[in-house]
């Protein structure tokens, strides 16, 4: 199955919001008209009307199924806005109804809340700047009944469309923090995905697809100035004989041992891969030749543990302008190979003739 999209994502966790949050005022709505108003108040009406819309919202939010598949068309954002609209018309509605009371706040920004906040247009600051916003409004509205109509039950309906409010801020910072958590994990699975790709598993060293590439880039100019004089191409001499005297897991210890050795040598903007089993490419700014000579001593004159000596060859390409990838690696491979010719545990640079 493939994963859902980001759009259907936030469908489904509107659906279930609207569901809640609908469940929850139209039982608020009920319960003001019922007990919060003089019996017969044309208010009362208003408030069993606005239950009964809210609750027919809840119900069609149940008749709609959680999508199992990437949503498309105009059907599902229209639903998500149908709360928005309907807190709208609820709104206007009593406006309307308190005539000459203009600044009706708790049914206008009732329409707010509600709509908004389960349409969840809003992320995590902007709902809480808006909330922040009303919940200040409605302390000072607390304090001073001249805007608001007589027969509102202002001072509760404050009170709890704050909660509401509050507690929706509340749930779309905690979807956030969720989300921001999802995005880390990706991009670390990513970081860890590009280093497996890029790197040798025993050594850790550049792998041959990841040097390759570096090299094209160079040639190309794209690396930003960054050029090289010379690439370096270094096989163990008789490994296989390390591996069948020593076993193949010391064999092993020894590539990471020469690895480093050489690692350590190498300066900033230098760059060495794992070509192949136990060969390896430097690439260099430096003179090729005298930097292979210095590994190559480096090298031979360390003592590995049980292992003991150990040398390698080295073929050494020049890099000129205009040099291709493909020249330069058989330039190299044949320098190699004729160092290991004359004799092996020597440097050879390639030359024409
Ligand atoms: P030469 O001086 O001609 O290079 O001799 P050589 O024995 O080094 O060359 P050859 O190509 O005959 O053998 C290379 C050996 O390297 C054979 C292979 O088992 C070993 N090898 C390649 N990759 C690895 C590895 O990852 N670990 C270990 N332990 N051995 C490896
Ligand atoms: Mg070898
Ligand atoms: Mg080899």
């Amino acid at each position: 199955m493939t994963p859902l999209d980001q759009k259907t994502k936030r469908f489904i966790r509107n659906l279930k919001a609207t569901r809640i949050i609908s469940a929850l005022l139209a039982v608020e709505q009920l319960l003001y008209g019922l007990f919060l108003v003089q019996p017969g108040a044309p208010v009362r009406v208003q408030y069993f009307l606005s239950a009964f819309l809210i609750a027919f919202l809840c119900f069609i939010s149940f008749l709609i199924s959680k999508p199992k598949k990437n949503i498309s068309g105009l059907g599902y954002p229209f639903f998500e806005m149908l709360p928005l609209a309907l807190g709208m018309v609820i709104a206007l509605n009593r406006m309307f109804a308190n005539k000459g009371i203009i600044l009706n706040i708790p049914t206008l920004y009732l329409a707010f809340i509600y709509g908004g906040a389960v349409v969840f247009l809003f992320d995590y600051v902007q709902s809480g700047i808006l909330y922040a916003t009303f919940a200040i409004v409605s302390i000072v509205m607390l304090n001073s009944h001249a805007l608001i109509a007589s027969n509102v039950p202002f001072q509760i309906d404050f009170i709890v469309n704050n909660l509401i409010a509050w507690t929706i801020s509340a749930l779309n910072y905690r979807y956030y923090i969720q989300e921001q958590k999802n995005i880390n994990l990706i991009e670390e699975q990513n970081q860890q995905l590009r280093m497996f790709s890029e790197h040798d598993a025993l050594t850790g060293l550049l792998n041959r697809r990841k040097i390759d590439s570096i090299i094209s880039e160079i040639l190309q100019n794209k690396m930003g100035g960054v050029t090289i004089t010379a690439v370096i191409l270094f096989d163990l001499d008789r490994f296989k004989m390390v591996n069948d005297t020593y076993g193949h897991q010391r064999g092993d210890i020894l590539l990471k041992e020469i690895s480093k050795l050489v690692q350590d040598t190498l300066e900033e903007g230098e760059s060495l891969a794992r070509w192949g089993g136990e060969e390896f490419l430097i690439l260099t700014q430096r003179e090729g030749k005298a930097l292979a000579e210095l590994l190559r001593r480096e090298i031979e004159n360390k003592q590995f543990e049980q292992v003991g000596k150990v040398t390698a060859s080295f073929g050494v390409s020049p890099v000129l302008p205009d040099d291709s990838e493909v020249k330069i690696f058989r330039q190299v491979d044949k320098a190699l190979y004729r160092a290991k010719e004359l004799g092996r545990n020597r440097v050879e640079v390639f030359t024409s003739s």
